[in-house]
């Protein structure tokens, strides 16, 4: 077996649990060093059931543990993260003196902090413990192969053991919590998270990079199961937002820049220039009894003409405009790109002088303990799977076009009319998963959850409003998973909308009427359908928003596969991320309707909340720390840290380098970068890491 010569490499001394600011680095008081102890490591075996038992001989896994160096008591037990394994542990310490703790088990991501605190519990410092995992890399993997299943446990505990021996006494650092959060993104979600934070006396900052709040829900016209209307229910929301004294609402602004850790987020919003100033922004300009008051007159003496997005380009808007009469805040935006700077905008807004035509983009920065993502989706561009004929015949529409079309206050006054004639449809056609469950490598592998019972009040509303005209829903399931959407289901069965199972092969259009042929299979009677009629609405998948991805690397939050953000953990930690302190709300998660969505903004809203209300967070020890004599003072490892938590610092008439604690994430960059070695990264030091390596080489029965 190799030697552990790397033994002779030693931390720097240690530091113990010190309060420390975010401003200042944390100040080094030294722990009495204490005496090395002889290791003597303890190895717990889980069976999880019949989880890793059913592959792995368990017996002899703890009869090969045994053997190990530095082991001095092995044992087994059928769930180890219960109360009496977790028992065992504690008792085990105490009973034969142990100095580490090897459980192997699952995922550390799932039952760290609980072995943590077994061993704390057992007397040990809870940073003297490493996990094996022999499930999710083990048992699970190699579910048929027994006898490699068990000799794979048998390396992970064996590299598991090298480190267990060589593991030090750990101090987590506690740093204060700025009493502020920010909420970025300003649909649904962002609104509830925002209102709760503030009615939970938090000062909160709602960043909307649009000129209004509301997000896709004042999109839509009705909503289900219930049927009532999307703005009558949302407006209340936007204008308790617009109101509350603890909301700071920042429309057309974006987070810039974010700096800091839980407790401590510096973060940089650009408030994009809005041409156009509030009445508390004309007053501070000194201009009396200023500001835009919403009456209208620039947008009517303006001529230039542009698409409104809010209205999925179905209806004009102004070069200067608000998206809808009901927008909070009620302030008029010019839009850059098309305005022609002519003035008579400036001219009609008259002593109200709210109009800037010269406003410039601000930076702003504020300081926050927590934040929430709440950044919402957009349509898949439904045009890729060109088979449905999307972008190519006029009377082909997407679900959100279709929501304007029906809705009251929408580009046609809420008669649904062909887009290509202006006449009344008398069959419509509904394409259930339009690039959801697609596996083809254009369209979505995942489920959009809530098209299927969005397409079921689509089927109603033009059941109820056009007396004979017949919805048909072309389907590969119907997903009614909520509370009372089966029985919504059954409803619209009992109206008179006609199901089709199968998914659609192509639509084609008669180049006379402008009707739609649709070409499908319907897998329930075996039997092809060739249907004509006079729309089709797709109910296409949705993705995360645009700006998603460049906001979720700025708040150092994951992603998983398919773009939506990652949370800490699915089922125990569905609203917070692997980042602490930044936490998600709403559908930049995953597709949600809209009571999950305010279920999961309430969710992180009180997640967010509590190290808020607590004042101090702890902070995993996992630092990097310098080894003065060895530091050069090179100052390379000081641009390399992505978390700006180095510096050069003068010492003893000479430089060397100093590590900020609070800022350090302990991601190992400067440790595996540094030349002369000088950097000691604490719970994965090098001589520890090295011992793995040797101990999966070499193998190591006493
Ligand atoms: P969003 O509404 O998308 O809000 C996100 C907000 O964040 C937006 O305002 C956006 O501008 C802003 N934003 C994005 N990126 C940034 C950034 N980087 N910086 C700052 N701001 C940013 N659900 C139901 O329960 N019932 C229904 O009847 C129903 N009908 C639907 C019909 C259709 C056609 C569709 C497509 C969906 C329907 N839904 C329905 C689902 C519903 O729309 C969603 O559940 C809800 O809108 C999700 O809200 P959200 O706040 O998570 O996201
Ligand atoms: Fe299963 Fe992990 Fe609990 Fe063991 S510790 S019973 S592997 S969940
Ligand atoms: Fe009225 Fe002036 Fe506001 Fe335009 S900018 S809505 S003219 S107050
Ligand atoms: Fe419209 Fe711009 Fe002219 Fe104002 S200056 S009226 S916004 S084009
Ligand atoms: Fe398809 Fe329904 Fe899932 Fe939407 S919710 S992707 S329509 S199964
Ligand atoms: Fe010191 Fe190493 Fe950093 Fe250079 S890279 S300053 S030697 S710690
Ligand atoms: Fe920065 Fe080094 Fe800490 Fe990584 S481990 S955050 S590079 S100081």
């Amino acid at each position: 077996m190799a030697e552990k010569k790397t033994k002779k490499e030693t931390a720097p001394k240690k530091k113990e649990a010190t309060k420390a600011t975010a401003k200042a680095a944390p100040a080094a008081q030294k722990a009495p060093a204490k005496e090395q102890k002889k290791a003597r490591v303890g190895v717990f075996i889980c069976h999880c059931g019949t989880n890793i038992a059913g592959s792995v001989d368990i017996e002899d896994v703890q009869e090969y543990s045994k053997s190990l160096p530095d082991v001095a008591f092995a044992d087994n037990y059928q769930y180890m993260c219960s109360t009496p394994g977790q028992k065992k542990i504690a008792d085990a310490i105490k009973e034969h003196n142990l100095t580490g703790i090897v459980v192997a088990a699952c995922s550390p991501r799932l039952h760290e902090p609980t072995f943590r605190t077994a061993t704390k519990e057992g007397g040990l410092n809870p940073f003297r413990f490493e996990m094996a995992n022999i499930r999710e890399q083990g048992s699970w993997v190699h579910m048929h192969d027994r006898e490699g299943a068990t000799d794979k446990a048998k390396d992970a505990i064996r590299i598991a053991v090298a480190k267990a021996s060589m593991l030090e006494d750990l101090f987590p650092k506690t740093v204060p919590v700025e009493k502020a959060a920010m909420v970025v993104g300003a649909g649904v979600a962002g609104m509830q998270a925002a209102l709760d934070l503030a009615n939970a006396g938090i000062k909160t900052y709602l960043i909307e990079k649009n000129p209004t709040i509301g997000g896709r829900m004042s999109q839509l016209d009705k909503t289900f199961p219930t049927l009532d209307c999307s703005q009558c229910i949302l407006t209340p929301k936007m204008v308790d937002v617009g109101r509350a004294e603890n909301i700071e609402l920042m429309t057309c602004a974006e987070v810039e820049d974010v700096e800091g850790y839980i407790g401590n987020f510096d973060v940089t919003i650009r408030r994009k220039a809005r041409g156009v100033l509030t009445p508390d922004e004309a007053e501070a300009k000194g201009i009396v009894g200023g500001g835009c008051n919403g009456c209208g007159d620039c947008e009517g003496v303006c001529p230039v003409i542009k698409p409104n997005p809010f209205e999925m380009g179905m209806k004009p808007r102004k070069a200067i405009y608000i998206y809808h009469p009901q927008v909070v805040p009620l302030i008029y935006t010019i839009d850059w790109d098309s305005c022609i700077k002519c003035g008579l905008c400036v001219d009609i807004c008259g002593d109200k002088k709210a109009i800037d035509l010269e406003m410039q983009d601000e930076l702003v920065k504020v300081k926050v303990g927590t934040a929430i993502l709440a950044t919402g989706y957009d349509m898949f561009p439904i045009e890729k799977k060109d088979e449905w004929g999307y972008k190519k015949y006029e009377n082909v529409v997407n679900s959100l076009e279709f929501e304007r079309l029906i809705c009251a206050s929408g580009p046609t006054g809420g008669h649904l009319v062909r887009p290509s004639d202006g006449e009344t449809p008398k069959k419509v056609a509904f394409l259930l998963c339009a690039g959801s469950r697609d596996n083809t490598g254009v369209g979505k592998p995942y489920c959009s959850r809530f098209c299927c019972m969005y397409s079921l009040k689509h089927a109603h509303q033009i059941i109820e409003k056009i007396p004979g005209c017949q919805p048909y829903l072309f389907y590969m399931d119907i997903r009614s998973f909520g509370k009372m959407y089966e029985e919504f289901y059954y409803r619209i069965q009992d109206e008179g909308a006609k199901f089709m199972r199968g998914r659609v092969a192509n639509v084609l259009e008669d180049p006379v009427t402008k009707n739609l042929i649709i070409n499908a299979e319907d897998t329930l009677l075996n039997r092809p359908i060739n249907l004509e009629v006079d729309m089709v609405v797709l109910a296409a998948a949705v993705q995360p928003a645009e700006e998603t991805e460049r906001t979720r690397k700025l708040f150092g939050v994951s992603r998983s596969m398919d773009g939506w953000l990652l949370e800490a953990h699915p089922k125990l930690n569905p609203c917070g991320t692997t980042t602490a302190g930044v936490f998600l709300a709403g559908v930049c998660q995953g597709p949600k309707d809209i009571p999950d969505t305010v279920a999961s903004a309430e969710g992180a809203a009180s997640a967010a909340s509590i190290p808020i209300h607590r004042g101090e967070v702890e902070l995993e020890p996992y630092f990097a720390q310098c080894i003065e004599e060895k530091c050069a003072g090179c100052g390379m490892c000081v641009n390399l840290c992505p978390y700006q938590a180095l510096a050069l610092v003068e010492k003893d008439g000479r430089k060397v380098m100093e590590v900020t604690e609070a800022k350090c994430k302990g991601c190992g960059t400067c440790g595996g970068f540094c030349p002369g070695g000088a950097i000691w990264m604490q719970h994965f030091a090098t001589p520890q890491i090295i011992a793995q390596i040797d101990a999966f080489l070499v193998g190591g029965a006493k």
